[in-house]
């Protein structure tokens, strides 16, 4: 296996129009979500093989999820069904195409409930790379789950990725999500933040300073994305800035997960299986996230987040015609 996505699956229920606030959206629709969801599925679609462990709800959404999952070929055996408390949902709203505002319904929601005792240790043990996020870190169980299945991950020699993905409204207060956040930063050798996310573990949004002060707390690479305008990276021996593809946007969601699969793809590589601890030089880490802005910028192109994620096909034609 190649990556093990862990944490939320839940149901986005897009906003009808553009341009609108929560309370103003005149219909919601629901769409298959939750950014460790999205990555596997992306992954999927760049020729990588995938899974996903996490939790739903016993309902019509949380089986939704999973045949939505098993569609695109994602593995899905270690998904458990949670008869007490429902699939989670989340009101999106999006203001203008680059910025979303969540409600979520989650009190609890299955996916907080994955126990550690619920995991497939067989399909941690064999997997390249683990994949998680923080939303499974916000409550128990699910938070013992996650830090369990990291460390059964790296005592097996996986690569181990963390996106931040901070959402403010679901933490007591953001002091409990850095103090969460801060714990798991040692056991990632991948971290992902966007600026907003830099500035609150680092008190900086400049990727340099606080990319730094990231990397420092044990990481080997830390990514962070700068929307529009493309993303940056810093490792021990590297540090760089790469710009984005224009395109029109119609909207970003899904933009960071598809982004997060471009750069597990680009450290795991093709068919080789090889090292990642190699590819943290210049060279590879601008070929890499150079890669990954493409796959940022086809999502912007399209609705919404699963169906906008490219195939590995249209990423290297975009990429071919983009160079000439
Ligand atoms: P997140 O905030 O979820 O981490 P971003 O919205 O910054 O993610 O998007 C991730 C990446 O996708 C960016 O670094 C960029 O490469 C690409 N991307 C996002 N939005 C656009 C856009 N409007 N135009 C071109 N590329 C984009």
């Amino acid at each position: 296996m190649d990556i093990v996505c862990l944490g939320e699956l839940l149901i986005d229920l897009f906003p009808a129009e553009i341009g609108r606030r929560l309370v103003e959206v005149s219909a919601f629709h629901p769409k298959p979500g939750g950014a460790p969801g999205n990555v596997a599925v992306a992954a999927r679609r760049l020729g990588l093989a995938s899974a996903f462990i996490g939790k739903v709800g016993d309902d019509a959404f949380g089986r939704f999820l999973i045949d939505t999952l098993a569609a695109e070929g994602v593995e899905t055996r270690a998904i458990r069904l949670d008869d007490e408390a429902r699939t989670t949902l989340a009101f999106i709203a999006l203001p203008d195409p680059h910025h979303a505002e969540f409600v979520f319904y989650r009190n609890p929601g299955a996916d907080t409930r994955l126990r550690p005792d619920e995991l497939d240790g067989e399909l941690l043990r064999h997997a390249r790379a683990l994949h998680v996020g923080s939303l499974s870190l916000v409550a128990e169980p699910s938070r013992a789950a996650t830090f369990q299945a990291v460390e059964i991950a790296r005592a097996a020699g996986a690569l181990v990725s963390f996106d931040v993905n901070y959402r403010p409204s679901l933490w007591p207060a953001p002091d409990a999500a850095v103090a969460a956040i801060r714990d798991l930063l040692p056991l990632a050798h991948v971290v992902k933040v966007n600026e907003d996310e830099l500035c609150l573990l680092t008190g900086t949004a400049d990727p340099d300073a606080g990319g730094a002060a990231l990397l420092a707390a044990g990481p080997a690479l830390v990514v962070v994305t700068l929307g529009a305008r493309g993303s940056a990276y810093r490792s021990a021996d590297a540090a760089g800035f790469v710009p984005a593809f224009p395109v029109d946007t119609v909207d970003a969601i899904g933009c960071g997960d598809a982004f997060m699969a471009g750069v597990l793809a680009g450290l795991l590589g093709n068919a080789d299986g090889g090292a990642w601890p190699q590819r943290l030089d210049d060279d590879h880490l601008r070929a890499i996230l150079r890669y990954a802005n493409a796959v940022g910028a086809l999502t912007a192109t399209r609705a919404g987040a699963l169906p906008a994620l490219p195939t590995a096909a249209e990423v290297d034609e975009f990429l071919q015609v983009t160079s000439g």
